[in-house]
């Protein structure tokens, strides 16, 4: 959520921070703003501007409005007052000493701020960043320390999340950074120091990043970044050299990222395989995990939100099935304030594409305080769940920029999958044929991807006769379920049309009640045993005036004599057809929000990376 841009160096500083934020479009916001300090005139001007980055770019005149070489910018994601002028960051201290942007919820804002103004600080905002920024500047002048010692003593009263950037009057041409729990990473040129809350933002200027670990803090000045523990004390870190080029985060001639996305798919998964399988076996050892540890599992917890958790949903069945090992599957914000029983001998899997989710993140420490070794299945190298987990099978996505999920996804899907594989092949419950057969399956997804994506023109037929539906019900039993749960967040994601998956066999149980003439009924229906089951569910709503269609595979033809409209995806073995029947929901869910003219790529109210619980 929100992105947060700085730089320093010998160009100008605000066309940077700019184009910056503009990389940091998909984390979802709502206003922008930036400050930059002129060493002519020897001020920093702010200038902040409500609703998209384009009207901070035309108050600015793209930069050219604001001179200097030193400077910060934020896209903020609203939590604390309204998304207004006033709201937007960068904040002032009263007095204007200190100069902050921060993405991140300070927690115990009422009560600093009380003690602020009881020391005859005044307000102008509503948020919880102009407390924190006033805080350190109450430090800064009562102790008359430097901004190290005083962002310390902040960070130490302040109780919640941040990733901070400040610039202090008395230190011109230099940017302080803290972070807590929010992502920030630091960029080095020769002559130029750059940070920002993720690396698309400054691909364009270097590939040598540096990963700010939680409670520290950095100084950044030309060519230059020292970090900080809390004590104060200097630490040394080693820098990290980004791989994946610029291009990845481009739209490259389609006519969104979630298009690109959706195509990028076969790519994501084949990567992803062809990490852990090697030679036909597959080799989970990058991770960490040994295969005494895998033999000894009785219990596993998957746990994850929104698209993440639809994955462990699906692995739930997946994983039950091949390796016999009982999975609980919940929502991480559920999670991490139960008191759930670990069982021994238990896995919890953490699964986040950001790998800063912060409800995600919380259920990984909870389980860690407990005892309870964390797999991560993570997207973004050196994120916080990747640093804090025990193992890491990280999934080659590559980055993705459209805030519905797509490709992220079927990378997780597929890493489930290798692992359910693995772990039934190590506990017998796999024999050797079976083990190279799943294998083998599990390769030849990405070219049966390919061949889904071939049709697509059928759905876009599709998506525009219902682009005007009121609501739509995507129902499945089993693995079907799952995959209904993840074709109807889509759906709602991009669409803004109400729509709700339901386990076939609920639908009598009350929402049945809820269909009436027109009303739109999908079934997945790739399970064998269990496809006749939904069909009769389906049916029941076409009585009540339904429309209906049916995502099956090749050769499931009777499925055409009950609905009105079927989508077939090659045959694939059962535990992995997901893969495919994902693929025609999300294209029907991207087509339905461009044929409604909704933003598909930044829809309203959302954010990429959700670093708020
Ligand atoms: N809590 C801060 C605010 O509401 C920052 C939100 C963000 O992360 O963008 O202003």
């Amino acid at each position: 959520m929100c992105g947060i841009v700085g730089y320093t160096g010998n160009e100008a500083a605000a066309p940077i921070l700019l184009d910056g934020l503009s990389k940091l479009e998909y984390r979802g916001y709502d206003s922008a703003g930036i400050a930059v300090f002129d060493p002519e005139s020897r001020e920093t001007a702010v200038v902040r501007a409500p609703g998209r980055l384009l009207n901070l770019v035309q108050k600015t005149d793209g930069g050219a409005a604001v001179p200097g070489n030193c400077g910060i910018g934020h896209t903020r994601w609203a939590t604390h007052g309204e998304p207004t002028e006033a709201n937007a960051h960068p904040h002032h201290s009263a007095g204007d000493l200190v100069i902050g942007a921060h993405n991140g919820i300070i927690e115990n804002y009422q009560e600093l701020k009380q003690k602020l103004l009881r020391h005859d600080y005044t307000f102008y905002s509503d948020t919880d960043t102009e407390v924190a920024v006033n805080l350190v500047d109450y430090y800064y002048k009562k102790y008359n320390i430097g901004p190290i010692d005083a962002i310390a003593k902040a960070m130490v009263r302040i109780r919640g999340t941040y990733a901070l950037a400040l610039m202090f009057r008395d230190y011109p041409g230099e940017i302080w950074v803290a972070r807590k729990d929010s992502p920030l990473i630091i960029g080095l040129t020769d002559d130029a120091a750059l940070l920002a809350s993720d690396v698309p933002a400054i691909l364009k200027y270097t590939r040598t990043v540096y990963y700010i670990d939680n409670l520290e803090m950095a100084r950044l000045t030309p060519g230059h970044v020292t970090f900080y523990d809390l004590n104060g004390d200097a630490v040394e870190k080693e820098s990290t050299e980004i791989t994946w080029d610029a291009e990845a985060a481009e739209k490259g001639g389609y006519e969104h990222f979630m298009l690109k996305e959706i195509h990028e798919q076969p790519k994501a998964v084949r990567d992803t395989l062809g990490c852990y399988i090697h030679d036909n076996v597959i080799d989970l050892s990058a991770t960490g995990l040994t295969e005494e540890f895998m033999r000894s599992l009785e219990r596993l917890y998957i746990i994850g939100c929104g698209s993440a958790y639809h994955v462990g949903a699906a692995g739930k069945y997946i994983i039950e099935d091949l390796a016999d090992i009982p999975v609980e599957t919940d929502l991480a914000s559920e999670f991490r304030y139960r008191n759930p029983r670990f069982a021994k001998n238990s896995l919890m899997i953490v699964i986040s594409q950001s790998g800063e989710t912060a409800d995600t993140l919380a259920a990984l420490r909870m389980a860690k305080e407990r005892g309870v070794p964390v797999l991560a299945v993570v997207n973004v190298v050196g994120s916080s769940i990747a640093r804090e987990c025990d193992y890491c099978m990280y999934t080659y996505a590559g980055p993705e920029i459209a805030v519905a999920t797509t490709k992220a996804y079927s990378a997780q899907l597929v890493s489930i999958y290798m692992l359910a594989v693995r772990l039934g092949r190590l506990r017998g419950v796999l024999d050797e044929e079976t083990y190279a057969a799943d294998i083998a399956e599990m390769t030849a997804l990405p070219d049966k991807m390919e061949r889904v994506l071939e049709d697509k023109e059928r759905i876009q037929w599709f998506a525009s006769k219902f682009a005007n539906a009121h609501d739509i019900f995507f129902v499945g039993r089993g693995a079907d379920y799952a995959i209904s749960l993840e074709g109807s967040l889509k759906m709602k994601e991009i669409s803004y049309i109400h729509s709700e998956a339901y386990a076939a066999g609920e639908l009598k149980h009350g929402t049945i009640s809820l269909v009436e003439d027109g009303t739109l009924v999908i079934g997945v229906l790739t399970q064998k045993d269990l496809l006749e089951k939904t069909v009769s569910n389906m049916t029941e709503c076409r009585a009540r005036g339904a429309y209906l269609m049916g995502l099956t595979s090749y050769g499931n033809y009777f499925v055409e004599d009950s609905d009105d409209f079927t989508i077939y995806v090659p045959k694939a073995e059962e535990h992995f057809i997901g893969s495919l029947a994902i693929i025609p929901l999300q294209l029907l869910g991207y087509y339905t929000g461009v044929a409604r003219g909704v933003d598909v790529d930044k829809p309203r109210n959302l954010a990429k990376s959700v670093t708020v619980e």
